[in-house]
């Protein structure tokens, strides 16, 4: 029997240990989600600890139990922090070091003093509540891939029952002092929940990790990296084959004279204009709408709910709110920039939406003859001058 148990526990060994091989080479080829890292470092320590734990099963001693305590305390806490670090970002080091060290002062006095029935009885609870700890945190954050992430939780409740059990029979046994690693039902189930549920997280952890990648990858293909907003990509795969119709518009945004802008103060606070103006336009409406970056120094709004003359007001009110702010360029002037925009809105019936983008298109040429600073309508003879509205009001 008690050999048995020993090559249950070697298995379990050397599955982790497969594992945390396994991982190690994911988390290498991309280097992006650390909490992979971590994990490889709490299932190093594991590792140890089984080994240590193995052959204490064989060979009694206070040694042996001591350091089978010490690594398996760590292991857990580390996955406790990885767990942590995958929910919030956050450094794992000082919670996992803090976690092992409260939990080394809680076991192992016990077991060096003998009480060696008491300090597994503590193990088996500290170990109960990381991993009951664990299986909250990715619990919580089970919105971001919610198939693996309750698998995982699953997985990590049943191992840590499992070891409440361990701690349970020890304590009903009343088996403070033993002088031998235990050996009942609930230690033959405990490894038997380990083995089935490492493999499981282990494999589930890993599918997690391509889930991320995957959503990153999506992300970033449907974003400008410079001002955050939609890149054109994204909105022709949003609009591509919609039609616009008459309660929908789409305005067209182009900085003016932003070549020298850049030939004056630098790219550098080229870009810094373009995220400034990013910003105005995300801030600007309280209507439905989309902003996205064409390209340049073009941005493109597209209000999903418009009434008649209140995309053109949207197109104002963001050129006005753009040509007010004073950039600071560490001269003694502050730089200032206008915009130009052309409006287009759907007929009955619907349109395309390239066609409506390239009428918007045309209300911009329009507007930059007309001489800049100004927002354009198509198909309208309208047209708004923003610096006389400046200089009347
Ligand atoms: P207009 O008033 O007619 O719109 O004149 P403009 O100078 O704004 O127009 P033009 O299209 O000639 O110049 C656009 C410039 O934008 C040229 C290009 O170097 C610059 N540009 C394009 N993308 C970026 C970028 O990502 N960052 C910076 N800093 N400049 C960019
Ligand atoms: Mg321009
Ligand atoms: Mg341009």
């Amino acid at each position: 029997m008690m050999l048995d148990y020993h090559s249950l526990l070697l298995a379990l060994g050397v599955s982790a240990a497969c594992l945390m091989v396994t991982m190690f080479g994911t988390w290498f080829s991309r280097r992006t989600d650390s909490f992979l890292l971590t994990l490889v470092v709490a299932l190093c320590l594991i590792v140890s600890g089984i080994f240590a734990y193995s052959s204490y099963t064989v060979e009694t001693g206070i040694l042996r139990v001591s350091v089978a305590y010490t690594f398996l305390m760590a292991g857990f806490s580390m996955a406790y922090a990885a767990a942590v670090q995958f929910r919030s970002g956050a450094k794992p080091w000082a919670l996992a070091s803090m976690l092992s060290v409260i939990n080394a002062a809680l076991g192992l006095p016990l077991l060096i003093a003998g009480y060696d029935g008491l300090g597994l009885i503590v193990m088996n609870i500290a170990t109960t509540a990381l991993l009951m700890g664990t299986a909250w945190q990715y619990w919580m954050a089970r919105h971001e891939a919610p198939g693996p992430l309750c698998g995982i939780a699953a997985l990590y409740a049943l191992s840590a029952i499992s070891f409440a059990l361990c701690a349970v029979v020890l304590i009903d046994g009343r088996q403070w002092v033993m002088g031998h690693a235990p050996d009942n039902w609930a230690e033959n189930l405990n490894i038997g929940v380990c083995i089935a549920g490492m493999t499981g997280i282990g494999s589930l952890s890993l599918a997690l990790h391509q889930w991320r990648l995957a959503a990153h990858h999506r992300r970033e293909a449907i974003t400008d990296s410079l001002t955050g907003l939609l890149n054109r990509r994204a909105l022709f795969e949003k609009y591509g084959n919609r039609l616009i119709t008459p309660s929908m518009a789409v305005i067209v945004f182009d900085i003016d004279r932003f070549k020298t802008i850049n030939d004056q103060h630098g790219h550098a606070m080229g870009d810094h204009v373009l995220r400034l103006f990013a910003e105005d336009l995300n801030n600007g409406t309280n209507t439905r709408h989309v902003v996205g970056r064409l390209g340049g120094e073009e941005f493109a709004m597209i209000l999903d709910n418009a009434l008649p003359g209140r995309a053109e007001r949207i197109a104002n009110d963001i050129a006005r709110r753009f040509a007010a702010r004073e950039i600071d360029v560490g001269a003694d002037a502050p730089l200032r920039c206008t915009v130009s925009a052309g409006v287009a809105i759907g007929v009955i019936g619907g349109q395309p939406f390239d066609a409506v983008l390239s009428l918007a298109d045309n209300a911009l040429y329009e507007a930059k003859r007309a001489g800049r600073d100004r927002v354009e309508v198509a198909g309208y003879l309208r047209s708004v001058g923003l610096g006389e509205t400046r200089t009347s009001a």
